[in-house]
């Protein structure tokens, strides 16, 4: 049966080359459906915390989650807390933030799993800094999902400049496989560097899926793309180069997408039920 015949009106929209793959992807026995949210599901907008799915998109994703063997996943540089807040699925999605440093699993209490080392270099990471602020008291320490901010906002240009010395130094020294990412007023010191593309490849392990769809919009989300594989899917939404197969205009457009890959996913759970 062709795929038009299938999905009736619910393809309209989608170009024909994209509508053929998301009828091969949707065949799949376990399929991952991982989701950028800003610029993706939602418009980009002033203020973050107003950020919501469009209606169209929330209603793809709410029937991909039913779907059997279909796991949704949302793939953000916001932080979990944040995520949570803005995304209207609740626990029936997983969660991936901080560009992946943050994973929230179907286990809630399991949201960020460090290993031995990392323990060891995080506690390295709190004796160093916290040093550095009790000497300079402008300057404070934030923890993060996986090291601690180092904010110099209020200090004087002289403080903030020692203390970024002190603490790289120090840290040199002592955690050398921390990651530094130096901001306005801060210093951020991680024991963890990942990307989204990791975080698709450990979502992937982890929902045993046999092929992977991908839409994003954003730089961060390139990593994502590279890491798909001839049987995965990456859309790409809006501007800008791209490694992902396929490109839509848009938020409204990557809704259309989900929508169709809900029905053909629907039309294949109904026509081969328990063969996954
Ligand atoms: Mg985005």
């Amino acid at each position: 049966m062709a795929i038009d015949d299938r999905v009736g009106q619910s393809g309209s929209g989608v170009r024909r080359d994209l509508r053929d793959a998301l009828g091969a992807l949707a065949a799949t026995p376990r399929l991952l459906v991982a989701l950028d949210f800003d610029g993706t599901l939602a418009p980009v907008v002033d203020d973050p915390e107003k950020a919501r799915a469009t209606p169209e998109a929330r209603a793809a994703v709410e029937r991909l989650i039913e779907v059997p063997d279909t796991r949704v996943a949302l793939v953000s540089g916001r932080s979990l807390q944040d995520l949570e807040q803005v995304a209207p699925f609740g626990d029936r999605v997983l969660l991936v933030g901080s560009h992946g440093i943050e994973l929230r699993l179907d286990d809630p209490d399991d949201v960020l799993a460090l290993d031995d080392g990392e323990r060891r270099q995080l506690d390295v990471l709190e004796q160093v800094l916290d040093q550095i602020a009790d000497t300079l008291d402008t300057v404070w320490i934030e923890p993060k999902p996986a090291g601690f901010a180092v904010h110099t906002r209020l200090a004087t240009e002289r403080h903030s400049r020692v203390a970024h010395l002190v603490a790289i130094n120090e840290l040199k020294a002592e955690a050398p496989d921390a990651t530094v990412r130096l901001g306005k007023d801060v210093i951020e010191f991680s024991v963890r560097s990942t990307t989204k593309g990791e975080a698709v490849e450990h979502l992937r392990r982890y929902t045993h899926a046999t092929a992977v769809f991908y839409a994003g919009d954003d730089v961060t989300d390139e990593d994502a793309f590279v890491a798909l594989t001839a049987d995965d899917l990456g859309v790409k939404s809006g501007d800008g180069p791209t490694a992902a197969d396929h490109r839509v205009a848009g938020v409204k457009e990557v809704a259309a997408v989900l929508s169709l890959l809900a029905t053909l996913r629907e039309t294949h759970a109904r026509d081969a039920p328990g063969t996954n």
